[in-house]
C-alpha cells in the first residue's frame, strides 16, 4: 500500500474538516434564521435504463471548504465559484443509487446515517419515498467505505439496516481498512475513519463478496476499479447496448472545480496522484463515449453528461423528464 505521511496527513485534515462541517453548516444557517425551517421533502428521482430502473436517492448535504482542494489557485477557484452561484463553502450533495432489474434491488451507496449531522443522513426516507422497503434490498454495493458512502449499512438499532442484503465491496478496499498495520501508522484524526469502516460492515459477517478487478457483479452491473480517493474505490457500468450508464461515484467531488480543473485533488483522497489520475481517465472516457454518468457528490439527482471543448471538461446535467 503506498500512502506517505504528507499525503496520509492531508487525507487527515480533510476528515477532520468532514466531520465538522456536517454539523457547522446546519449551525450557521440556524442561526441566521428566525423561523424554524421548513420541513425536509424526502428525495428521490427515478428513470428507465433499459431494462432497469435507477432511482437516485438523496441523503442531503454538505458543505466543503476550499481549503479542502489544497493544489487549487484560490483567485481561479473563487471565480469559477462565482460563475456557478456558489459561495466559497459549497453545497454538495450526497447521493445513492438504487439499481432494480424485475424484483431484484441493488442499493450502491447507503448514505451517512447519523454520522455527520442534521443536513445528511435523509435515504431512510429517500428509499421510503421510492415505495422501497429496506428488507426488500438484495444486495449493496460499497463503492468504498467512507463514512458517507457505508455509515448507512448500520440501523438505529446498531442493527444490519439491510437485514436481506449481500454486501459487495473491493477486496482493496476491505484490506485497507482492516489492516491494523496501516491503522497503527495513521494519525488519530484518521483513525475514527477506520473504526466506522470496520464497524458498518460487522454486523454482515458471512455476507460479504469481496471483488477483483472489472468483474461483473450482477447481471449488467460490472465493477470498473477507480483507486486513488481510496485504495478500493470502485466506479460500475450499469445497463447494456445503448441503454447504459457510468456511475463514477467519488471521481468528482466539487463539480464547479474539478470539471474544469481534474488536476485539483481534494484532501480526502488516500492517494492523491493516483486520484487525479483517475479522474481525467474516467472524464475522457465519458466524454469521448459520450456517456450517461452519474455521481454520489454532483448535484442531485447527480446524473448528466461530460463535455470536452477548448481542452476543458464540462458537465450538463440530465433533464429532469428523464430518458
Ligand atoms: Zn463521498
Amino acid at each position: 500500500m503506498n500512502i506517505d505521511r504528507r499525503t496520509f496527513g492531508r487525507a487527515a485534515l480533510g476528515a477532520a474538516t468532514l466531520l465538522a462541517t456536517g454539523t457547522n453548516s446546519y449551525g450557521t444557517k440556524a442561526a441566521t434564521l428566525d423561523a424554524t425551517p421548513p420541513a425536509r421533502l424526502p428525495a428521490a428521482h427515478r428513470f428507465a435504463l433499459g431494462d432497469f430502473t435507477i432511482t437516485a436517492l438523496s441523503d442531503g448535504y454538505l458543505n466543503l471548504g476550499l481549503e479542502l482542494f489544497p493544489a487549487a489557485s484560490p483567485a481561479v477557484a473563487e471565480s469559477l465559484l462565482a460563475r456557478a452561484f456558489l459561495p466559497s463553502s459549497i453545497p454538495t450533495s450526497v447521493n445513492a443509487y438504487l439499481v432494480t432489474r424485475g424484483d431484484r434491488h441493488v442499493l450502491v451507496d447507503t448514505g451517512t446515517a447519523s454520522a455527520m449531522g442534521p443536513t445528511l443522513g435523509h435515504l431512510p426516507e429517500a428509499l421510503a419515498a421510492a415505495g422501497v422497503r429496506r428488507e426488500e434490498i438484495d444486495a449493496v454495493i460499497v463503492t468504498h467505505l467512507h463514512p458517507d458512502h457505508a455509515n448507512g449499512l448500520i440501523g438505529v438499532d446498531g442493527k444490519a439496516a439491510f437485514p436481506a442484503s449481500e454486501i459487495v465491496v473491493a477486496g482493496a478496499e476491505f484490506g485497507f481498512w482492516h489492516d491494523d498495520g496501516i491503522v497503527s501508522r495513521a494519525p488519530d484524526q484518521m483513525k475514527p475513519y477506520f473504526e466506522i469502516a470496520r464497524k458498518s460492515l460487522a454486523p454482515y459477517r458471512g455476507k460479504i463478496r469481496q471483488i477483483v478487478g472489472e468483474v461483473e457483479i450482477a447481471p449488467g452491473i460490472t465493477a470498473v476499479p477507480a483507486p486513488g480517493h481510496t485504495p478500493g474505490h470502485l466506479a460500475l457500468r450499469i445497463g447494456a447496448g445503448n441503454a447504459n450508464m457510468l456511475l463514477f461515484t467519488d471521481v468528482i467531488h466539487a463539480s464547479a472545480l474539478q470539471f474544469a480543473h481534474p488536476e485539483w485533488a481534494i484532501a480526502f483522497d488516500v492517494d492523491q496522484a493516483a486520484a487525479v489520475t483517475t479522474r481525467k481517465k474516467m472524464l475522457e472516457m465519458a466524454s469521448a463515449d459520450r456517456l450517461l454518468v452519474a455521481g454520489m457528490h454532483l448535484p442531485f439527482p447527480g446524473v448528466g453528461h461530460v463535455t470536452r471543448e477548448d481542452g476543458a471538461y464540462g458537465y450538463i446535467p440530465m433533464p429532469w423528464p428523464a430518458l
